[in-house]
């Protein structure tokens, strides 16, 4: 069975799918591994180091598609002309998986489509203990939150710690996070551990023990909890954002950092904080906002920008955890080849096992269609 590791192409991915170290164990599970040349140089590996642990290293990308029967990657770019290219490069039965956007249709399905190619998303993996080690949102999201209040502390013009000097007390910022799931999660720990008084709000009422369990408040409002499946928070109507919104106005306007993380799967991120809620916050405080790509949680985000509007820094994250791109890599590494060991039928290598919850769940093209009814509702 032979897989290959992509050099990525989308714009400001460093990030590599699988790392050297996870190299020998595939080698060991009877696997032979080719790496795009460079495919791991931006993430600070070497295409020596992947030499030394047994891959074979190929010039470009015709040749390694030639070879594979799997196809790793990052990001194949379903959302720009990149995943289409590559899809119609692919051979019927060859396999791809990564991060494909099944949310909304993509010319890069049609093309797989078109082309018999099986592929697998890994934004797809169920939320199950058994997947755990496989959860790429999860460990991305939470490289995030620390990222968000890394950054946050940074454009602050108030010290996170409390500080008692000759020349007077600072107190410390108060730091509010916005949607307490993963990302939201390490965000109150990494806070918290810069020194900052921590507060946290979700819809999920669910969470308030991990909140306090962190050392932070929880902030309750007399909204009814949006408790959705699979532990994700489900939308609700205008109506209830509208009310969420006038409640929180008051509890931002004397807070020095805001994070927002607040995310629906498969949706726009709903808006927590308007241009009116903006003008009632401090001068100089910041809002960084994890929901950026998902069209963000503040009205004023600019995708990918740091803007200032009302005296206020909002900070538009985008593709956050790829800025810790070694660590980012090696826990990729470690969830997508976790994945791959775990698609096959126990006594075949190379035999998709069509019994396992996790393949079924993740499963985008196969022999033309796509089995799964969710996955068909987004983009069939
Ligand atoms: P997510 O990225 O989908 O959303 C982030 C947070 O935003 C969620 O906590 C959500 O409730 C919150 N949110 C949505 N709308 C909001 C609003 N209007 N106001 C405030 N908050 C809002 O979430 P996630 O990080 O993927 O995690 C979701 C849950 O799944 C968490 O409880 C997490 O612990 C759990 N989880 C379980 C497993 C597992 O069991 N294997 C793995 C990962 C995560």
């Amino acid at each position: 069975m032979n897989i290959g590791i992509l050099k990525e192409r989308s714009k400001g991915e460093n990030r590599v799918s699988v790392v050297p170290n996870h190299v020998p164990a595939l080698i060991k599970l009877g696997y032979t591994v080719y790496l795009e040349k460079d495919a791991g140089t931006a993430a600070g590996y070497s295409n020596e180091q992947y030499q030394e642990r047994g891959a074979v290293i190929i010039d470009n990308l015709e040749s390694l598609i030639k070879k594979v029967d799997v196809l790793l990657t990052i990001r194949a770019g379903a959302a720009d002309n990149q995943g289409e290219s590559l899809a119609n490069q692919l051979k019927e039965k060859q396999i791809i998986i990564g991060l494909l956007e099944p949310y909304q249709p993509h010319q890069a399905f049609d093309a797989l489509l078109n082309q018999g190619v099986t592929s697998f998303s890994m934004e797809l993996i169920p939320r199950t203990t058994r997947a755990q080690s496989m959860d790429v949102l999860s460990s991305m999201a939470n490289l995030a939150g620390y990222a968000a209040a890394v950054f946050g502390a940074e454009k602050s013009t108030k010290i996170f710690p409390m500080m008692m000097t000759a020349a007077g007390t600072i107190p410390p910022a108060n730091v509010f996070v916005l949607g307490v799931g993963v990302a939201g999660l390490q965000a109150i720990a990494t806070s918290k551990r810069l020194g900052a008084v921590v507060s946290a709000y979700d819809v999920r009422s669910e969470v308030k023990e991990q909140v306090l369990s962190l050392g932070a408040k929880f902030v309750e409002f007399d909204l009814e909890s949006a408790s959705g499946e699979g532990g994700y928070a489900k939308q609700m109507d205008e109506a209830y954002y509208k009310k969420q919104r006038e409640l929180m106005k008051e509890e931002l306007s004397n807070k020095d950092v805001v994070i927002t993380t607040a995310n629906i799967p498969g949706k726009k991120a709903p808006i927590l904080i308007t241009e009116t809620m903006v003008k009632g916050m401090q001068k100089g405080s910041v809002i960084i906002d994890l929901a950026a790509e998902r069209g963000g949680n503040c009205e004023l985000t600019e995708s990918g920008k740091t803007v200032v509007k009302h005296g206020v820094t909002i900070v538009g994250l985008e593709n956050v955890a790829a800025h810790y791109v070694n660590n980012a890599s090696m826990l990729y590494s470690k969830n997508i080849t976790t994945f791959l060991n775990n698609l096959w039928d126990k006594k075949e290598l190379g035999k998709i096992n069509w019994e396992d919850d996790i393949v079924l769940a993740t499963v985008v093209t196969h022999q033309k269609e796509i089995p799964n009814e969710k996955t068909r509702s987004w983009i069939g």
